[in-house]
């Protein structure tokens, strides 16, 4: 839902599993506040540097500019107070500081939109999104597609890798799965497969 009316700042958030097309509906968001004569400011964590090191990208290869920042602070920092309509994507790469400057933003005026993950590879909230869910004005819940099965995916199954928290998006690393098909942290299968080539890899 967008918020069509107003000149106070408020806060929006995309969250899901990835494949849900959170980055597609920021980058929708975005350019209509662009054809709507706003300024604005486009913001992804550093960690985030896969597809392009100066632009937010869908995995639908949308594309639009943004500016790279170490974390929340950074945006801060980076911030044009002219600026009118902030968009966030990967905030859970932000830390936890986001929560403040999402606050601190809205107060000031701006329509901040934030995408992100909301659950991570164990299938646990994934902060700093559960509490901007609750100090945002507007909340949507993208849904993926189940690669197992077909059903509405919310959550984010790492295939391969390592159990750090953080692994991005290195691709065939992560898949969408339903309630149904998640097992959360690395499927059985997998760790066995992954463990057999590191030793292959090693002898
Ligand atoms: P997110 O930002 O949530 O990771 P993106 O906006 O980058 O999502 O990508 C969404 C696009 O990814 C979809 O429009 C579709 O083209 C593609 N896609 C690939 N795998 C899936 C899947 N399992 N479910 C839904 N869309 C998928
Ligand atoms: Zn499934």
């Amino acid at each position: 839902m967008d918020i069509v009316t107003g000149t106070i700042g408020w806060i929006e958030v995309i969250c899901g599993p990835m494949f849900s097309g959170k980055s597609e509906e920021l980058i929708r968001r975005l350019r209509r506040a662009g054809i709507a004569r706003k300024r604005v400011q486009v913001f992804k964590p550093e960690i985030d540097a896969r597809y392009s090191a100066d632009h937010i990208v869908s995995h639908g290869d949308l594309r639009m500019k943004s500016e790279v920042v170490k974390d929340a602070s950074g945006i801060l920092d980076r911030m044009d107070w002219r600026t009118e309509v902030v968009g966030v994507d990967e905030a859970n790469f932000m830390g936890e500081g986001l929560i403040d400057v999402a606050a601190r933003l809205a107060d000031s005026g701006k329509q901040v939109i934030i995408a992100g993950l909301d659950t991570d590879f164990m299938g646990r909230p994934f902060p700093p999104i559960p509490d901007l869910l609750a100090l945002a004005e507007s909340i949507t819940k993208m849904l993926a597609i189940c690669m197992q099965c077909g059903n509405p995916a919310k959550h984010t199954q790492r295939i391969a890798g390592s159990e750090d928290l953080i692994v991005v998006g290195a691709a065939g690393l992560y898949e969408a799965r339903c309630r149904r098909c998640f097992e959360p942290g690395i499927p059985k299968q997998e760790v066995m497969e992954f463990v057999r080539t590191r030793r292959e890899a090693k002898t």
